[in-house]
């Protein structure tokens, strides 16, 4: 099955556009038949899930973290991820610079842009990211580099509001990439898309998606 629907995907999804198998909550046979049918970036959201898996898997699979990241817990991942996707604060970019620091490593990061019209969701609202990018506040950091951006639209059946959403994500990534911030180096990922969504993402420029259920089925919470 896990075969088949990665399989799927793959046949649908254009040139230049990236797979993240997101594969919180399932076990580790999952992922090593995903990673059989030749997967290998991974998604998970829980520290202590994603150390064990890391165990587990072979050595070149990439890990992309795409949970809300608790500062106490940051240390702990060091050097393991391929890419942070949920940097949602300034607070979180500084400490994983700092921790990335000590650690000896590069920490490869996306700034989590939030828009959809819930609350709970975590992220840098639109205004909060231009200003990080205009006043240039990303020459301080030493040991991150920031290689775009990651957004989720809002839970919602209504296609139009789901194509906005992706649409002022991919605004506020073309305005930091090709206005505000354009000599920034190796800025050149968006990353939006899930498995509802993720056809209406790349039609309006994500080239990076992050597919759970459609790949591995159902969680269980
Ligand atoms: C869980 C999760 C996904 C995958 O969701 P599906 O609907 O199962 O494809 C993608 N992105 C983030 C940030 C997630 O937390």
């Amino acid at each position: 099955m896990i075969a088949e629907n990665l399989k799927r995907i793959y046949e649908e999804l254009p040139a230049g556009v990236s797979l993240v198998a997101v594969s919180k909550f399932h076990p580790i046979e999952d992922l090593r038949e995903a990673y059989a049918a030749g997967q290998r970036a991974f998604g998970e959201s829980r520290v202590m899930e994603f150390l064990e898996k890391v165990k587990e898997m072979p050595d070149d699979t990439r890990w992309h973290f795409i949970g809300h990241l608790q500062t106490n817990k940051v240390r702990k991942i060091m050097g393991k991820t391929s890419l942070i996707e949920s940097i949602d604060t300034e607070r979180l970019l500084d400490l994983v610079d700092s921790e990335s620091v000590r650690a000896g490593v590069t920490t490869r990061v996306l700034m989590q842009i939030h828009v959809a019209r819930e609350e709970t969701k975590f992220g840098f609202s639109e205004e909060e990211l231009r200003e990080y990018f205009s006043e240039r506040r990303f020459e301080r950091l030493k040991a991150v580099h920031i290689c775009g951006i990651m957004g989720m639209a809002s839970n919602t059946d209504d296609v139009k509001v789901v194509a906005d959403d992706f649409r002022r994500i991919a605004r506020a990534y073309e305005e930091i990439k090709t206005e505000i911030a354009s000599d920034l180096r190796g800025f050149d990922i968006l990353s939006m898309g899930m498995s509802g969504d993720w056809k209406i993402a790349v039609a309006e420029g994500s080239n990076m998606i992050r597919v759970g259920s459609a790949i591995f089925g159902p969680r269980n919470y």
